[in-house]
């Protein structure tokens, strides 16, 4: 009987909409099958913003599903496309209805089912109340700007807050030619994903209105832009994004915004360094005064790293100066300096200024010049502690690179604390990672590629067979069980990590000491190979190294060890 699995089974908003409608609710229903010949001449645009679908023909009459019955059976609009039809309707959720619309026509939005993404039926309610395409043939150009305006602001803000929420990085708004839709895409622990699609009828409002939040030319469509918007203005939360746009095939223009991680850094246990990495970072950031760097490409973490590092030593007796391109992460007790090209401000300028401005410490966002490094280094060896970063591949290419530059070896010798090189690699999800007790094989071969990299060094190459296994016996002693046994993970995917696998990211790190036999070779101008043995000899692992023991830890796989250390 209906009734009674009514009584059971249907939650509490189902009740609500069929008594409120007067018609049977219909709980989604995975086991459903598509019905093609209804569907032939109804496409997904059209059914998703109508709100209607044909779901098949019973004994009582063709069924409707609608998040609306009163609307839809007052506009008489399914009497108009099925005249044959005696119809009968079911109420659902907007929910339950896009499940039901990616079922029949498959995919949706990636968020679908994917558990801490947008909050789906809310921007559901906001793209409908926005309207659908022009195949409704309600809808023109000149409506959608007056009246869909509030909703289209509403859009974008929701747009920018999920991303926010979800740990996103970049928001991607990607719109198509003619009809096509305008996708966007969030950046999320480096890959990207699916997020919303918006109808064609909107892209230029929705191009329009993020232009305007970042005051940039909106009558400008052929040259790209930059720009910033301070969403405090705008929306509920206090953080920055920086805006690109660019023009595209098809006379349109792509926007990408990056959300500035603002608010407090992470202190520095959080920031995934291994035991000994984390000893020597601590002994090493609080000297008195000297360089230290910290490297890697773009979108290594390397900003936030010096943060977390000058989180560590900020203290209310320390005068802490940093220039910044941009500012992204800002901290109490540090007084933070914007570079403005414009107005003349840039890195060597504003040293120059910190350095008559009584500073203990110095934070420079990337030195890439001669001038900006050479400040750096007199500024160390007059008694302050500089940090920057570098964007170079590995510790010891960092010194090379810095004596090419033309600085003087034995001053730069002097100045050197320590560089940190950092990749940044997934971290397997917690919830569903599936282990398995190591092969042979796999040890073997992880073996193999950590001591590839030790092959230069002395010790090594005396007694390579011995030096393995002493490699080996150090790996049982802090990895294994008791038996022996190591454990290791591969990815599954479930619903908190979006069917993915992996669920935030975990840093490799490279950290070269500025020991007694370094500074000697830095001074000698060493070949990068050689500093790398120095440093290998005295107990460094390299970012690959680093990143097979965090395998061995359970933290990340072999895959995303090899993917971020490509060299
Ligand atoms: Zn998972």
């Amino acid at each position: 009987m209906l009734t009674d699995e009514f009584q059971v089974t249907v939650p509490a908003l189902g009740k609500a909409l069929s008594s409120f409608f007067g018609v049977p609710y219909e709980a989604y229903r995975g086991d459903r099958l598509k019905p093609a010949e209804l569907l032939k001449n109804l496409r997904r645009e059209y059914v998703e913003s109508s709100r209607w679908v044909p779901l098949l023909e019973s004994q009582e009459g063709l069924v409707i599903l609608t998040t609306d019955p009163e609307r839809i059976q007052a506009s008489r609009v399914v009497n108009n496309i099925f005249p044959k039809n005696r119809l009968v309707y079911q109420v659902c959720s907007q929910r339950e209805f896009t499940q039901t619309l990616n079922l029949f026509y498959g995919g949706g939005a990636a968020s679908e089912g994917g558990g801490g993404m947008a909050d789906e039926s809310s921007m559901d309610d906001i793209l409908s109340s926005m309207g659908g395409d022009e195949e409704e043939g309600i809808v023109t150009p000149d409506e959608v700007s007056a009246a869909a305006d509030n909703e289209l602001v509403k859009l974008v803000n929701k747009v920018i807050v999920d991303a926010y929420r979800m740990g996103a990085s970049d928001i991607h708004v990607e719109p198509g030619p003619g009809k096509a839709k305008t996708q966007i895409r969030v950046r999320k622990d480096g890959s990207l994903l699916n997020y919303i699609e918006v109808p064609s009828t909107y892209r230029n409002a929705l191009i329009t209105r993020i232009k305007i939040m970042c005051d940039l030319d909106i009558s400008e469509k052929r040259k790209p832009q930059d720009g910033k918007i301070k969403f405090k203005k705008f929306g509920p939360l206090d953080i920055e994004l920086r805006v690109a746009t660019i023009p595209s095939q098809g006379g349109v223009e792509d926007v990408v915004m990056r959300i500035l991680a603002s608010g407090e850094p992470l202190p520095l246990e959080k920031m995934g360094f291994s035991a000994r990495n984390n000893e020597l970072i601590r002994t090493t950031v609080t000297k008195p005064y000297g360089l230290f760097f910290v490297c890697g490409p773009t979108g290594s973490g390397k900003t936030t790293t010096l943060h977390s590092i000058l989180k560590y030593i900020n203290k209310p007796e320390t005068k802490i100066w940093t220039v910044e391109d941009p500012v992204e992460i800002t901290q109490k007790g540090l007084r933070q300096v914007q570079i403005n090209k414009k107005a003349g401000l840039d890195f060597p300028t504003i040293m120059r200024a910190f350095l008559r401005a009584d500073p203990d410490v110095i934070m420079v966002g990337e030195m890439r010049d001669k001038e900006t490094v050479s400040i750096g280094i007199e500024a160390s060896l007059t008694g302050h502690l500089v940090f920057a970063t570098l964007h170079t591949n590995s510790a010891p290419e960092s010194i090379n690179r810095l004596l090419d530059m033309g600085m003087d070896p034995f001053n730069f010798a002097d100045a050197l604390l320590g560089i940190l090189a950092q990749r940044l690699g997934k971290r397997l999800c917690g919830d569903c990672k599936k282990p398995h007790i190591a092969t042979a094989d796999e040890i073997k071969s992880m073996l193999t590629e950590f001591s590839s990299e030790l092959t230069n060094i002395a010790s090594w190459k005396k007694d390579p067979v011995a030096a393995m296994k002493n490699l080996y016996n150090e790996w049982v002693k802090s990895f294994a069980d008791p038996k022996g046994q190591f454990t290791l993970y591969t990815p599954v995917g479930c619903e908190k990590c979006t069917g993915t696998g992996y669920r935030g990211r975990v840093g490799l790190h490279e950290l070269l000491i500025g020991t007694d036999p370094i500074k000697k070779a830095v001074q000698e101008r060493a070949r990068v190979a050689d500093l790398l043995a120095i440093a290998l000899e005295e107990g460094m692992r390299t970012l690959k190294q680093d990143g097979i023991e965090k395998v061995l830890q359970g933290i990340t796989d072999m895959h995303q060890v090899r993917a971020v250390c490509i060299k």
